[in-house]
């Protein structure tokens, strides 16, 4: 083994001060990181030193180009889409839907919407129109069964080459899906646990797993769990991404965008520009 050459390594999953990291020949390596070095997370890109047959020493951290936090804790780096996932059962909700558009917004994350569970539609017409909202300001939406398998197929293209993360409320389908992608899920978490002698605690961390049809995907229970903080109210604003182009035209410069006169959000939901529903969450948002 040559022990001096320094690479770069996928980090896929940290335990404690220890890091799983995979070598891009695809070798996995336990690694201890430098006491300098930033504490990693799944996702992170770090220069490691081999030191020993499959162990070796992380000696940086690269930098990450976002990341998404929980309750003040690091859950996952380097996330090149976020979906969404919301569904007909149980319903889909427009505050909550935003709520999760203001976290993935702040955190720089790339998001795509999938409503799951279409077998259970009664008017797709409807559901597509209510959902026509986010397309409108750019957010792409897959309708998509897992029990029934539509559009599995054009959601795994969709995935491929790229590191997801699946958010959204308890019941919507994502660990249906998870399995669905990843089939031998668990056969996995225990290869890794085995392989790098984690510990059986490892299946709580996040974890980053290859997708078999191809990309990568971040998950831990966590995740899938994720209760949305408390957010403040620059958060909230930054999270409406159609809202910011207009905002330089309020007559006030620190406008609310709720009581103000001239203000020119609330004159472009007068007009249509901006939808009725997305002002009324934000306003609910603000005020809570
Ligand atoms: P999670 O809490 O988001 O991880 O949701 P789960 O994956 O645990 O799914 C919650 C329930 O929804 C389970 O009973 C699944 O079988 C069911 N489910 C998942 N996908 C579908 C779907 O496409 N259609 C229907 N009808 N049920 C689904
Ligand atoms: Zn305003």
């Amino acid at each position: 083994v040559n022990t001096n050459k320094k690479q770069t390594g996928l980090v896929i999953t940290r335990y404690g001060q220890r890091l799983l990291v995979k070598a891009n020949s695809g070798e996995l390596y336990q690694c201890t990181a430098r006491r300098n070095i930033d504490l990693s997370i799944a996702g992170d890109q770090v220069i490691f030193q081999i030191t020993q047959s499959n162990q070796g020493i992380v000696t940086a951290l690269i930098k990450r180009h976002n990341q998404l936090h929980r309750a003040h804790k690091l859950i996952a780096a380097n996330i090149d889409q976020l979906w969404l996932v919301a569904a007909i059962e149980p319903h889909y909700q427009f505050e909550l839907i935003d709520r999760y558009l203001v976290v993935a917004e702040n955190a720089k994350l790339p998001i795509n919407i999938v409503v799951n569970k279409i077998d259970l539609a009664s008017d797709m017409k409807k559901i597509k129109f209510d959902f026509s909202m986010y397309e409108n300001i750019g957010y792409s939406v897959n309708y998509l069964s897992v029990k029934k398998q539509i559009n599995i197929n054009q959601l795994k293209t969709q995935l491929n080459k790229k590191s997801n993360i699946f958010l959204g409320q308890s019941g919507v389908g994502k660990s249906s899906l998870i399995n669905e992608l990843i089939p031998n899920l668990n056969l996995g978490v225990n290869e890794i646990s085995a392989k790098s002698k984690l510990g059986k605690h490892t299946t709580t961390n996040t974890i980053l797993y290859n997708i078999p049809s191809g990309g990568d995907l971040i998950d831990s229970p966590g995740i899938r769990e994720f209760q949305l903080d408390e957010l403040i109210n620059q958060e909230i604003l930054n999270g409406f991404k159609e809202f910011k182009p207009l905002i330089n035209a309020c007559k006030f410069r620190n406008c609310a965008h709720i009581f103000e006169p001239k203000c020119a959000i609330k004159l472009a939901v007068k007009s249509g520009k901006i939808h009725q529903k997305r002002y009324q969450s934000y306003l609910t948002l603000v005020s809570s």
